[in-house]
């Protein structure tokens, strides 16, 4: 029998986490996936480029229904033609659109990003606020993006709950509620609030290139031994392995004790979704 193979026996006949759980020991858990994941993710950020709070706000309205990759792509055309919230309000509407079209929805990404150049002007002078419930009253953006920029933008420790996130906790039963603001309430009680910001990035790093929708890694996982959903993708180690995305794929083929020269190539140079 090969390693890998004895390594994922002794996984599956494990208990399972998270059946019969009480608070406390749930806590614990989410402590402990916490740190697996700081230790996994050593890399895991704010994968949408900007220097400026405008910036980051612009990117992450044109991050609706599409990757980071692609407004990574559009984004440093677009900043040097609108370097500021007036630029923004005063845009020739069909000049925008051709430039953030690779983006997908472009009518209505130019219409929320020409509405926020307005409202930063005539509310704001121009500038980002660094309230939520300023932030959630500009055109375009809902609370996960406000969270995006408090936590970004102004060091303001916030969860972001976006489709990674949401999937994640859930595997993790973490919490059973649907709604995200009252997801980000029930996991925000579960970690320090310094480390939301982190563990947002850290989540869904893990969901982009480990824990995917239809096919997870479970076999190539670190928090195989902490997850109550080990089992939803293959556990065969050699199978899983392959199921890793991005340029340290081999790294977290490491992390989970795997044999990183089980890695294909095509997996280190998989686009992370
Ligand atoms: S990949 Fe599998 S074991 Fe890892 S977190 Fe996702 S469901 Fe759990």
């Amino acid at each position: 029998m090969t390693s890998a193979r004895r390594r994922t026996l002794a996984v599956v006949t494990r208990s399972s986490p998270g059946a019969s759980e009480t608070d406390l020991g749930r806590k614990r858990r989410a402590r402990r996936i916490g740190r697996v994941l700081a230790e996994t993710h050593p890399d895991a950020h704010c994968e949408l480029d900007h220097s400026s709070a405008l910036e980051l706000a612009v990117a992450t309205i044109l991050s609706a229904q599409t990757t980071d990759k692609r407004v990574n792509e559009v984004t440093p055309k677009l900043f040097v033609r609108y370097p500021t919230a007036a630029a923004y309000a005063a845009a020739d509407r069909g000049e925008m659109e051709e430039l953030i079209r690779p983006t997908g929805f472009y009518r209505n990404k130019t219409d929320s990003l020409i509405k926020l150049g307005q409202a930063l002007v005539e509310r704001h002078e121009g500038r980002i606020p660094g309230r939520m419930a300023d932030l959630v009253a500009l055109p375009g953006i809902g609370r996960k993006t406000a969270n995006v920029i408090l936590g970004n933008a102004f060091d303001v420790p916030g969860i972001t709950v976006d489709t990674h996130f949401q999937r994640l906790v859930h595997r993790w039963r973490l919490t059973s509620e649907t709604d995200p603001v009252k997801i980000e309430h029930a996991v925000g009680a579960l970690y320090e609030k310094r480390d939301w910001t982190m563990l947002s990035h850290r989540v869904i790093f893990h969901g982009r290139r480990v824990c995917h929708a239809r096919k997870p890694a479970c076999g190539a996982c670190t928090l195989a031994k902490l997850c109550p959903s080990y089992g939803t993708g293959p556990t065969d180690p050699t199978v899983a392995v392959k199921l890793l995305k991005g340029p340290r794929a081999r790294d977290l083929a490491v992390a989970a004790g795997i044999d990183p020269q089980l890695v294909p190539v095509q997996a280190v140079t998989a686009e992370v979704p």
